[in-house]
């Protein structure tokens, strides 16, 4: 039924970069053989679900939503993937995304935008648009993201669906194609908090493969999700977030959802955190500065696509034509940003103060964690925007960051849930709940307790 809606609708709404028709058939049939055979099926068998392009699929494309890895066909699984395909999931196939997962509308995407199934016309966000889009256009009950500054609780923002970036640590990166190593972290998209909750906890846990892996049990999410309640819940509101900028509808939105936990018994906590207003030039010195190190193994040698390779030329000059043709415009900036805020003479000033400022965030979030059970806030500034309005302006489009990027940078966990539609465009608009780190629980008990 679902391939069927993909055929149906994936024409307009473009979430899809590849559908893998027949491993969805064949792991589908699998599931089927294993319960005629009686034996233990896996927590989410024959859900399907879609995987955001930046996750490794052994014998399945993987493009990143680059030209650079256009064609190339990974020999291994993500431990995502690997975790899935155990828990007898359908993995439908993989989801467009902005390339190298840098961007906020999926426009950056090098095979097309992704539409919003709300307006075609509007962004589903970025980066990824593609699993966002595919779940509010019902062709997928379930999807997996990333959110290195956002990536993950913009799109459900803008969709109306819901994405949890878990505490950093907590999903294994293994088999992730690295964007910014210190920030990047896989999670669950969904439309229900009960749903991203039971795929919560499939893909996370400890993984030897990967070096931040948190080594600790994971949080009870399922039984927060099943159980939400904010009674006697000290719920934090932060000053910064709010104020120009801001869409009227969005913060008229908000302001109900403080009052609905009012009403449920959470107690209100005005907070301030001075440093949040510094965190989107932090994130923009210290995400282009990883990513220009990471990025350097796409050198045309090692994966897909490869330009120049007729003999007459060094591997070197192989490796700047494939990289000239292989990388878009944002991709291009943010090598070119990062090797600049990195190298020798400018590493102080710029990558070192970036640096510091991430600590004085992270201090205000434990400030304000002392105070607070959890943190609320509108997920971004403003509801979707259109397809082509913010293209040429890279500043106007990081803004839609704003309030997702210290979480990030502090290493806590979050998520975006819908809590209705704005009133002057009539499209869904994401609150946004902040926990501590290792805390994932509270988010769903919290998220179960207003959905
Ligand atoms: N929009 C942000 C960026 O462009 C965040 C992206 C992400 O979370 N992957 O970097």
């Amino acid at each position: 039924a679902h391939l069927a809606r993909i055929d149906a609708v994936d024409e307009k709404v473009h979430a899809f970069l590849h559908v893998d028709r027949e491993g969805a058939l064949a792991q589908a049939r699998a599931v089927d053989e294993k319960r005629a055979r009686g034996e233990k099926l896996g927590p989410l068998a024959g859900v399907p679900l879609a995987l955001k392009d930046i996750f490794t699929t052994e014998g399945v494309p993987t493009t990143v939503g680059s030209k650079i890895l256009e064609g190339w066909i990974p020999p291994y699984d993500a431990t995502v993937t690997k975790r899935l395909k155990a828990a007898d999931v359908v993995i439908l196939g993989k989801t467009n995304m902005d390339e190298f997962a840098m961007g906020s509308s999926t426009e950056n995407s090098a095979y097309g935008p992704t539409g919003n199934p709300w307006d075609l016309t509007k962004i589903p966000g970025g980066s990824g648009g593609g699993s966002s889009a595919a779940l509010a256009a019902f062709q997928t009950p379930l999807a997996i993201g990333t959110d290195t500054g956002g990536s993950i609780r913009q799109p459900a923002a803008v969709t109306g669906t819901v994405g949890v970036k878990p505490t950093y640590g907590a999903v294994s990166r293994f088999g992730m194609v690295a964007f910014s190593s210190s920030l990047d972290q896989g999670g669950p998209c969904a439309r229900t908090v009960l749903d991203a909750a039971l795929l919560h906890e499939v893909i996370a846990g400890h993984d030897p493969m990967d070096s931040t892996s948190i080594d600790a049990p994971v949080p009870p999410v399922v039984e927060a999700a099943r159980n939400g309640s904010v009674a006697g819940m000290r719920v934090g509101v932060v000053k910064q977030f709010r104020g120009e900028g801001y869409q009227a509808g969005v913060i008229q939105r908000f302001d109900e959802s403080v009052e609905l936990l009012k009403e449920l018994g959470a107690e209100i906590v005005e907070l301030d955190c001075p440093s949040f207003d510094l965190g989107l030039s932090a994130y923009y010195l210290i995400a282009p500065s990883e990513c220009s190190s990471n990025l350097a193994r796409f050198d045309g040698l090692r994966y897909g696509l490869r330009i120049g390779d007729d003999g007459s030329r060094s591997a070197e000059e192989v490796t700047s034509l494939t990289r000239e043709a292989g990388f878009g415009p944002e991709v291009k900036r943010r090598i070119m940003l990062g090797t600049y805020a990195l190298s020798s003479g400018y590493y102080d000033a710029y990558y070192g103060s970036a640096q510091k400022v991430r600590t004085l965030i992270t201090r205000d979030f434990e400030k304000a964690f002392e105070q607070v059970d959890v943190i609320v806030s509108p997920t971004t500034p403003t509801t979707a925007f259109a397809i082509g309005e913010r293209v040429d302006d890279p500043m106007a489009m990081y803004l839609a960051d704003l309030c997702t990027i210290p979480t990030n940078l502090a290493g806590n966990a979050a998520m975006s849930l819908p809590c209705g539609l704005a009133p002057e465009d009539n499209l869904p608009v994401g609150l946004q709940i902040i926990a501590p780190a290792m805390q994932d629980d509270r988010l769903y008990k919290v998220g179960a307790a207003v959905e």
